[in-house]
């Protein structure tokens, strides 16, 4: 009997360490101790920021604010291999013989700087997009012309930052900027529920309007397509806006 008890718990355990939230936790974890090999006095690291502006909230995984610039770290676990451009939409990850297309995280993260910028008016320096695949995910092919983005496997963050060589600020200013990152950062208890409750109505709003065949982005009415991965909902006004579900 014993020995059902004790398999049970060990099926249990396994199926819990399997969960989104407890492999995200173990890859976070992993993020910040590479991170970790960054020298303390050279450099600021600040994990998930949450950012305000103009009502919407922003949830940024790391920033690395050093003498040479900012870097805003984006992390992704996902598995298999990755392919991506600078500029394309949709990026794939591709299994044996399955694929599954997701956000470009360069949009994504050229978001989490713009946020940045605005709570930063007064630096002027460089911010560098850093998208950072865990383990599990093999880099395939990446198409990055500019100097400004870096997409590489996590134990690389450190060789990224140390790649920066032209020092535009004092010690004194790094520490300056991450204070005023700090300052910005509203993931206090209260506010982290509030982003929460901001995104989930944003959702809301969204599905409410794509169910009555209106383009959340622009207020035009939706239509079916059909493309190479099944079909899709897109915004009658495209290309003018390239809203697609
Ligand atoms: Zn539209």
């Amino acid at each position: 009997m014993q020995i059902f008890l004790f398999l049970f718990c060990i099926i249990f355990l396994m199926a819990f360490l399997k969960t989104p939230k407890v492999k995200g936790f173990f890859g976070e974890l992993e993020v910040r101790n590479i991170l970790k090999k960054l020298k303390k006095d050279e450099f600021e690291i600040l994990h998930n920021i949450l950012l305000e502006k103009d009502g919407k909230t922003t949830q940024i995984d790391h920033i690395i604010v050093g003498r040479t610039g900012i870097f805003v770290v984006e992390t992704k676990n996902y598995s298999g291999w990755i392919f991506g451009s600078e500029h394309s939409k949709f990026w794939t990850q591709s299994f044996y013989k399955s694929k599954r297309r997701f956000q470009n995280p360069v949009h994504q993260n050229y978001g989490h700087i713009k946020y940045l910028e605005y709570h930063l008016q007064d630096y002027t320096g460089p911010f560098f997009s850093v998208i950072a695949f865990g383990k599990k995910g093999t880099i395939k092919k990446m198409d990055i012309m500019s100097d400004y983005i870096h997409v590489v496997p996590t134990e690389e963050l450190p060789r990224v930052v140390h790649s920066k060589t032209v020092v535009g600020m004092s010690t004194d200013s790094v520490r300056r900027v991450a204070d005023m990152i700090c300052a910005a950062n509203c993931s206090g208890k209260g506010r982290s529920k509030k982003h929460v409750q901001t995104i989930q109505q944003n959702i809301r709003l969204k599905k409410e309007k794509i169910s009555n065949n209106i383009c959340p982005k622009c207020g035009s009415g939706l239509i079916d397509k059909i493309g190479k991965y099944g079909s899709f909902t897109s915004c009658s006004q495209y290309p003018s806006c390239r809203f697609t579900n």
